[in-house]
């Protein structure tokens, strides 16, 4: 290798380092930080209304609330030639599938649809903040009121990026999540980590430094205002093992206790599979109160069929439509999901179209209501 090309790959390197952090797994909080500088104190200064805690509790949802549905775009880059996508259409459906179920606690659901786009310069690249916004630039559509989600290579750079709801690039072509292609899929489970960054929800782990104005110490009395904005996630260090961090939070002198790894907006997922399975009810009245807040055009009806309204299309959604038709049981809260087969009537054809889609490969439901 030549010493002038040594050079450019080391200048290259050292530049994404501080651009993206090497081997950085997710680089929502340390993006937002680097557009608007670090935490300073005196007090870690809150980014909009929903940093309330009175706002953020109003907002946590009850049974009754009306479940959000958010409108996904699935962007997978493929090489020019159209070969070796980043993502097959059935790793995308796998994780619209847990993110739905990951979500549905939380009343909040997702609809999608998927583009795969051939372009060999963003299968495998750098992940600078000016190549993100680069592939963004050129692919992203309808971002004031989708979602775009890109699944690329990233490897061994970054495995995931959101933009938060108060970012003011929130619904630019800029905004929206990214993904690398081997945290995508069956199994894995950033996508739920970077849809709650994408809502309104920090790290657990916000605010390491001693010196950081965001700094949460251990049983905290000032936790609703300090870390992630949330008193029922608690303080913890970053730690990516599915187990509570040991030691002592030396700000404070005192032992870390119970960090809480379960929860999806910690990084306990990267020692293993089976621990990320949480967000607390503080983290989804956030989420519900941010997205009224700043994301309610991102939102949109929700998908025909599913009649119960529990976000998930399966037989009890011909069920209940049987009940409401014939058995005097409740009616479809938003009576078009019920027009199962589009004829604009809810009828007995709806039930038979439905079970037909779930079980012998009959048409699928129109994806949402027109
Ligand atoms: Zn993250």
């Amino acid at each position: 290798m030549k010493i002038s090309t040594a050079f450019v790959l080391l200048a290259t390197l050292l530049s994404v380092a501080s651009s993206v952090g090497a081997q950085q797994f997710c680089d929502t909080q340390e993006a937002w930080l680097r557009k608007v500088g670090p935490d300073k104190s005196p007090g870690c200064v809150p980014e909009g209304p929903c940093d309330d805690p009175i706002l953020r509790d109003a907002a946590i949802p009850g049974p009754s609330v009306p479940i959000k549905f958010v409108r996904l775009r699935f962007v997978v880059i493929a090489e020019t030639s159209g070969a070796n996508p980043a993502a097959t259409q059935a790793d995308v459906d796998w994780q619209v599938a847990q993110l739905n179920a990951d979500f549905a606690p939380h009343r909040v659901q997702f609809t999608y649809e998927t583009a795969f786009v051939n372009d060999s310069a963003y299968r495998v690249f750098i992940p600078l903040s000016t190549t993100i916004d680069a592939m963004q630039m050129a692919y992203a559509v309808d971002f004031d009121t989708t979602v775009n989600v890109f699944v690329c290579g990233m490897n061994p750079f970054l495995v995931g990026r959101a933009t938060y709801p108060w970012d003011p690039d929130a619904l630019s072509p800029v905004g929206g999540i990214v993904m690398d292609e081997f945290g995508f899929g069956d199994p894995h489970r950033v996508l739920t980590h970077e849809m709650g960054h994408q809502l309104g929800l920090w790290h657990t782990f916000r605010g390491l430094a001693c010196t950081d104005a965001c700094h949460e110490v251990p049983q905290d009395p000032a936790a609703d205002f300090v870390g992630d904005f949330c008193a029922d996630t608690p303080a913890t260090p970053q730690y990516g093992v599915c187990a509570d961090a040991p030691g002592i939070d030396a700000c404070a002198g005192v032992p870390w206790g119970s960090t809480q790894p379960e929860n999806f907006m910690s990084y306990a997922e990267q020692g293993g599979t089976g621990c990320w399975n949480l967000f607390t009810p503080e983290q989804s009245g956030r989420m519900h109160c941010w997205t009224d807040a700043q994301l309610t055009g991102q939102l949109g009806p929700p998908p025909t069929g599913d009649v119960n309204a529990d976000g998930q299309l399966d037989i009890s959604d011909s069920v209940f439509l049987l009940a409401y038709l014939f058995a005097s049981g409740p009616a479809p809260t938003t009576p078009c999901v019920a027009d199962v087969n589009d004829d604009t009537s809810i009828d007995i054809g709806d039930s038979i179209y439905l079970l037909s889609y779930l079980f012998t490969q009959g048409p699928a439901p129109l994806d949402a209501c027109p």
